[in-house]
């Protein structure tokens, strides 16, 4: 292989002073933990890139695996060689072997930093040119929007060069920005919102109601599968599954049926908001998406939000179905999203429910049932599940 080390580009580059430090820490940790098992990387950080060093075996899987590493906006395979015409002549040609070169265009590009090259840009630009043209007569060269663009970077202590630039997952480290609680069921949206959330930063754990035995051991196995799948983006992802049950039924006696959705809906944030102090998580993030289903309407999140002052993070809110559903295939979650597995709110879901629940209305039938102690007692009894990718997943029951 020819490639001896990785460029990294960040995104964001609007990030000043300490921000950029911390930004450029994380990305650096984050990337050693998702490497982890690579045992030969080395990396650099520099103010507004990185290099990343390994033996060209671990390179290629460390190309791999970094298109998901939140952070990064792109990156490319370097060859490095020493700055003379023959040396980059001869790995200019041995760039061109990797590519696919029928029918296609190119241009060689140069930044000559080291000034003590004999020959100046122009210059070199036709020299590797031509050198390129007379071994590959199926190329051709367009300078506007060639389909291959060889890079060469002089410098006083070699010369780097590269064709391929591969996408990051774009937006910032995760753990740059906080941690927050993910509302995750086992349905489409939320592992999208969790996953959107990652990549701007936010550092995860996720909270899931279940009603047994209403709900089943693969439905709740299903959103375990799910956790493990938007952990690939964060490291790990704990899972706090609360026994809804009683709750649920509660509900159901006490409440009429057209509202006992927004209720429902209610309790289960007054259960996140608290677990959320418990383990010092600032927001709350929900895949709700406006008017997609009666209690995603303004009037239902007026009702539903009343119960806390806590931010509650929607990153969905203006999304459509197919576009959420595009970033399902594209994250491997929408395979294990749309296995039919009853949900706890499907099972106990009125014929009609109300999509303007007046507020009054619903803190009125509340009022007859004192919620408070049955929380304490679910988030108690909750299990705990630290989804991963790499370990098996360990399960262990919270006894408080
Ligand atoms: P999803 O595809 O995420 O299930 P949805 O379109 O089915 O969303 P709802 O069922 O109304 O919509 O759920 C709205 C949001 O409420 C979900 O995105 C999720 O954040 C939260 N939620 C719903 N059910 C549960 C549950 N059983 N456990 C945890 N959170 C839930
Ligand atoms: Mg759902």
């Amino acid at each position: 292989m020819i490639w001896n080390e990785l460029l990294i580009r960040y995104g964001e580059m609007s990030l000043k002073g300490r921000n950029r430090k911390q930004f450029i820490q994380k990305l650096s940790t984050n990337i050693r933990l998702e490497l982890q098992d690579l045992k030969s990387i080395k990396l650099k950080a520099e103010r507004d890139r990185m290099f990343l060093y390994a033996t060209s075996e671990e390179l290629v899987q460390a190309i791999e695996r970094l298109t998901d590493v939140a952070g990064i906006q792109s990156f490319s395979p370097i060859a490095e060689c020493e700055s003379t015409v023959e040396a980059i002549q001869k790995t200019a040609l041995a760039i061109f072997e990797t590519e696919d070169t029928e029918g296609k265009t190119f241009k060689v590009e140069v930044r000559r930093t080291d000034k003590s090259f004999p020959l100046v840009t122009g210059e070199l630009q036709k020299e590797i040119g031509g050198t390129v043209l007379r071994a590959y007569s199926n190329l051709t060269v367009n300078v506007k929007k060639p389909d291959i663009l060889l890079h060469i970077d002089i410098r006083a202590n070699g010369s780097f060069l590269s064709s391929k630039v591969y996408k990051g997952a774009g937006g910032m480290p995760v753990g740059s920005n906080g941690k927050s609680l993910l509302m995750l069921s086992g349905g489409i949206d939320s592992p999208v919102a969790g996953y959107l959330m990652m990549k701007r930063g936010v550092t995860l754990e996720a909270i899931h109601f279940a009603s047994p035995p209403f709900t089943s051991e693969q439905a709740q196995e299903k959103v375990v599968e799910l956790g493990r799948k938007i952990s690939a983006y964060g490291g790990t992802l704990k899972l706090h599954v609360i026994p809804f049950t009683d709750i649920q039924q509660a509900i159901v006696k006490q409440v009429p049926e057209n509202v006992s959705i927004t209720s429902t809906r209610r309790i289960m944030l007054r259960i996140a908001d608290q677990l959320r102090k418990e383990i010092g998580a600032l927001a709350l993030v929900t895949g709700e998406s406006l008017g997609q289903v009666a209690s995603q309407t303004l009037e239902s999140f007026t009702a539903i939000n009343a119960v806390t002052s806590t931010p509650i993070l929607r990153p969905l809110i203006a999304t459509d179905k197919l576009e959420i559903i595009e970033i399902a295939r594209k994250i491997g979650t929408y395979e294990t999203s749309i296995q039919p597995f009853e949900d706890c709110c499907t099972v106990f879901t009125p014929s009609s429910p109300k999509t303007k629940p007046r507020l009054e209305k619903v803190e009125f039938y509340e009022s007859f049932i004192d919620f408070e102690p049955m929380i304490t007692d679910a988030i108690q009894k909750r299990t705990i599940i630290e989804c991963s990718l790499d370990e098996k997943t360990d399960e262990f029951s919270d006894l408080l």
